[in-house]
């Protein structure tokens, strides 16, 4: 079959061997006769493969004992909300570190609930750097601080956990959850939408300290309210069971790559090749402070705005697809998660040197 190159940010491209092992298992999953869309999440099979993928994350992660985690629905979107009904009470502040859109989009989410205060905001450098750790504005009673460790939009990541405050750290990790390893104990929440780097578009992983969990404001939805979901496993309600299942398979996927340094070590491999060919040539240009370029998210310009569309078509007609930029960024954005092989990135770095040898 011949499949393409998928930059896409989200929905992206999932590994081969998921994809393939998920049609197998389609029509007739473990023996039922039926497939895993058509099973009780309550039944002995579902639960079993739900304990098992859980199971698999903590070990990939090395998720401390003391933390839970769940497997909810709505999107990362739906914890910008849940966020501040689960770990605050009405009236007290929360710090927000915007460092990119989807930040921003947190934060202003958030305002509903608490008072937000921005401890910082690279807006102004056209979010292409983190301000200095030295110069962020923390409240002194802050009830938990988020920031952002990769903005997807446009390409900016933190290579470090930032150590300013001593609020819970609450991070999205939407574009970076299982790209390398973390140190899960640093932090208080850590949550992801699946559509990068778990799986398909439908389900969000939160790992989430215990000692925070049961403080959900009482007007709080059960289905985002961190203690009825921990204490139903996630099975409060019916759970997203495709995406478990999908994401199951990722983790399984992961592991017989090696687990998460052997993927951490490909994936920062990818994106130093692409930034190089960026680097070595006066057509492309990559404007993040290179303290801060993304390792998943590689965003760059044509020197002429003109020719972005060629770009486009004639690398979609050599199988490179989804590189156009987010419209808040303009030009090109090459997305390069796990499931991005390495001989994706070397087949764009062959294109872009091929384009700009007959177009600049
Ligand atoms: N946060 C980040 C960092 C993202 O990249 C995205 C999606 N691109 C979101 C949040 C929103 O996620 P969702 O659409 O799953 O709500």
């Amino acid at each position: 079959m011949d499949r393409v190159y998928n930059f896409s940010a989200g929905p992206s491209a999932l590994p081969g061997p998921v994809l393939e092992r998920a049609q197998a298992e389609l029509l007739d999953w473990q023996g039922s006769g039926m497939s895993v869309m058509e099973v009780s999440h309550r039944g002995p099979n579902f639960m079993e493969y739900a304990e098992r993928a859980e199971a698999m994350l903590r070990e990939l992660l090395a998720v401390p004992d003391e933390y839970r985690a769940l497997f909810l629905a709505g999107g990362a979107t739906l914890q910008f909300a849940s966020i501040p009904l689960n770990l605050s009470v009405p009236g007290s502040t929360a710090d927000y570190v915007v460092t990119g859109n989807w930040g921003k989009k947190a934060a202003s989410e958030a305002a509903r609930y608490l008072n937000v205060n921005i401890a910082a905001d690279s807006a102004a450098s056209g979010y292409t750097t983190i301000p200095d750790l030295g110069t962020w504005s923390v409240s002194d009673e802050a009830a938990y601080l988020h920031y952002t460790p990769n903005e997807t939009v446009f390409g900016v990541e933190f290579h470090g956990i930032p150590d300013v405050s001593d609020a819970p750290l609450v991070a999205d990790m939407s574009s970076t959850l299982l790209t390398r390893p973390i140190d899960v104990s640093r932090y208080g929440v850590i949550y992801a939408g699946a559509q990068k780097n778990l799986g398909a578009a439908g389900i969000t992983l939160l790992i989430v300290r215990e000692d925070l969990i049961g403080r959900a404001r009482r007007e709080t939805p059960g289905v985002i309210d961190y203690k009825l979901m921990a204490d139903a496993n996630s099975m409060w309600n019916t759970p997203p069971t495709f995406c478990w299942y999908i994401l199951g398979l990722v983790l399984e996927w992961l592991r017989a790559q090696g687990g998460l340094t052997a993927v951490a070590e490909r994936n920062r491999g990818k994106a130093s090749k692409l930034y190089a060919a960026i680097d070595a040539s006066d057509f492309y240009d990559n404007v993040v402070d290179p303290a801060c370029r993304s390792w998943v998210n590689v965003p760059f310009k044509l020197a002429t705005s003109e020719l972005d569309q060629a770009f486009l078509d004639e690398a979609e007609a050599a199988r490179l697809t989804n590189l156009k930029g987010h419209r808040l960024a303009g030009g090109m954005r090459a997305s390069l998660y796990n499931a991005m092989p390495e001989s994706g990135v070397d087949a764009l770095i062959d294109f872009m040197a091929d384009f700009e040898a007959r177009r600049a």
